[in-house]
């Protein structure tokens, strides 16, 4: 590995790789270190679903992007403007997001897009996730969060690397950056690393931080989220732990952002550990609006239609988990079958032609847990005498609700009478945490009094800043190729003047 370059980067994920193809774009020399091996390269990008939210001005905007152009006229998307993913971003956020840093993200994110369709990287209307058939057989494409990368995040990773090798990224993999080495003056001259044969240090005239939240360590975890969340599974890459957030502080980095947030949504109850990559973000169990959520103790705990599950999902993680034993159980009755997303076919739910069958079930598997049946079947009548039949609408906020419950479903209502029956047993999955270091518009890291640490910039779920409590669907990749292409574009010419300077 040669030991000097214009522009080093540490991770490989899409915020990472974002940054290096800008930064080559710009005429730098650019190295990625990535802490994984060369199979499991990649970060969480890898087992995304690939989606990203962007403003557009209607379909036309998204036809542009996609490559199933064809499929236009079977899809609908109302306008998402820069207004609306700026509202989505401060109501989900309770009004504390960045406002600079939301401008700069929502401003610049279906250019972004865009720019990422021209480099060869392939997208295609999001058909799976969020979405609703109509009665003519269109699909209604999610608010905002209309297009992915074709295979998902895999097919992202996969294109992102490739593209980067093809333009000359040098790429190297099991090294972890460990820490950050600064010249007399303050400004970055390079990392420390630890690989398989020692310690090095690597030059570089800028650095660009793109190595995650700390989700995947236990001991930050606890320590910035709490004792709770020691032992929760991670839905997605091992590697993130958040040494490069530490590094960055010893050499004067702010933290930003809300440090006991984080993104924990629904997941099959079985899921493993850490992230499969063959099963990527298919333990997602996302159509809980359609049904109701019942925990061990046989009680409903959220409001299961308070909005879009679009809106809902990536906080009702962290409400599982406050459960007894952390699980909790989707019910549905045949009316939502179809409605399901299709990653409920990765795992068997228990079946019964009858509530009672259902609850006997739950026992046998549940008892030693403390499944209370009786509470079950008590809450399941409770809510099914409680609902006030609307007209129920898959499409909006229909405002089918029930009433006088202590806790109202307050959308998409439906008694849960006509069996069969299903229940999904879930668990609340860890997948990225909101606290970081704090960036400026041009993606450099800044100190406690806002001034740029010259010459280290950062990107993606590293960063502080953007989310706060909860999250609109598809705004991670998207806030991390927006700032991976800025703080690219910002490294290479920061490393140009520094060369005019010492040569
Ligand atoms: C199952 C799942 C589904 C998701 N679906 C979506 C979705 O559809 N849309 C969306 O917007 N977001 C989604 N997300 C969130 C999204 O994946 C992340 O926000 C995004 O990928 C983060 O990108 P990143 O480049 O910042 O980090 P990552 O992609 O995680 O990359 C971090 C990189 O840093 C490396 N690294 C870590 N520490 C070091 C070190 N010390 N030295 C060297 N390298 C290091 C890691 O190995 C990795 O390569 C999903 C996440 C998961 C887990």
């Amino acid at each position: 590995m040669s030991k000097n370059y214009d522009v080093v980067i540490v991770g490989a994920g899409n915020a990472a790789l974002t940054a290096a193809i800008a930064a080559k774009e710009n005429g730098a020399s650019v190295l990625v270190l990535e802490k994984a091996t060369k199979e499991m390269r990649g970060g969480n990008t890898r087992f995304s679903g690939g989606i990203f939210r962007c403003a557009y001005n209607g379909i036309d905007d998204l036809v542009e992007v996609v490559d199933d152009k064809h499929l236009k006229d079977q899809v609908t998307s109302a306008p998402y403007t820069e207004d609306d993913f700026t509202s989505d971003i401060q109501r989900t956020a309770g009004g504390r997001a960045d406002e600079e840093l939301t401008e700069t993200l929502v401003s610049r994110s279906y250019d972004t897009v865009l720019w990422m369709s021209k480099l060869g990287i392939p997208w295609e209307f999001n058909r799976a996730v969020g979405t609703v058939q109509t009665d003519d057989k269109k699909t209604v494409l999610p608010f905002g969060a209309a297009v992915r990368t074709i295979h998902e995040g895999v097919g992202l990773s996969q294109s992102l690397f490739d593209i980067s090798e093809r333009a000359g990224v040098d790429i190297v993999y099991e090294i972890e950056a460990k820490r950050l080495t600064t010249s007399e003056d303050g400004t970055i001259s390079g990392v420390e690393v630890r690989t398989p044969d020692g310690w090095e240090h690597i030059t570089s005239k800028a650095v660009i931080l793109a190595s995650g939240g700390f989700q995947a360590s236990p001991e930050m975890r606890t320590a910035y989220l709490g004792p709770d969340w020691s032992l929760v599974k991670v839905r997605g890459t091992r590697y993130n732990t958040g040494e490069m957030i530490r590094a960055a502080m010893d050499i004067g980095a702010q933290p930003y952002g809300e440090f006991s947030g984080k993104h924990a949504t629904p997941i099959n109850a079985e899921a493993p550990d850490y992230g499969d990559l063959a099963l990527t973000d298919k333990t997602n169990r996302l159509s809980y609006h359609y049904g109701i959520m019942i925990n061990l103790d046989g009680k409903r705990f959220v409001d299961e239609g308070e909005d879009f599950n679009t809106y809902t999902y990536a906080k009702f993680g962290e409400q599982i988990l406050k459960q007894k034993n952390a699980i909790a159980f989707q019910l549905f009755d045949r009316k939502s079958f179809d409605l399901l997303e299709p990653r409920y076919s990765t795992s068997d739910p228990i079946e019964g032609d009858t509530i009672d069958e259902i609850a006997e079930q739950l026992k046998s598997k549940y008892q030693l847990m403390g499944f209370n049946e009786e509470e079950f079947m008590n809450t399941v009548n409770e809510y099914n005498g409680a609902v006030k039949e609307g007209e129920f609408n898959p499409t909006i906020l229909d405002g089918s609700t029930t009433e006088e419950l202590a806790l109202n479903k307050t959308n998409w209502a439906r008694k849960i009478t006509d069996g069969p029956f299903r229940v999904y047993p879930v668990t609340g999955g860890i997948t990225f945490t909101f606290g970081g270091v704090r960036i400026n518009t041009d993606s450099k890291v800044v100190d406690s009094l806002d001034r740029p640490i010259p010459g280290l910039f950062s990107t993606g779920e590293m960063t502080g800043g953007f989310f706060y409590q909860n999250y609109p669907l598809g705004s991670g990749l998207t806030r991390g190729a927006v700032f991976g292409k800025l703080s690219g574009e910002n490294a290479a010419s920061f490393a140009r003047e520094r060369s005019k300077v010492q040569s």
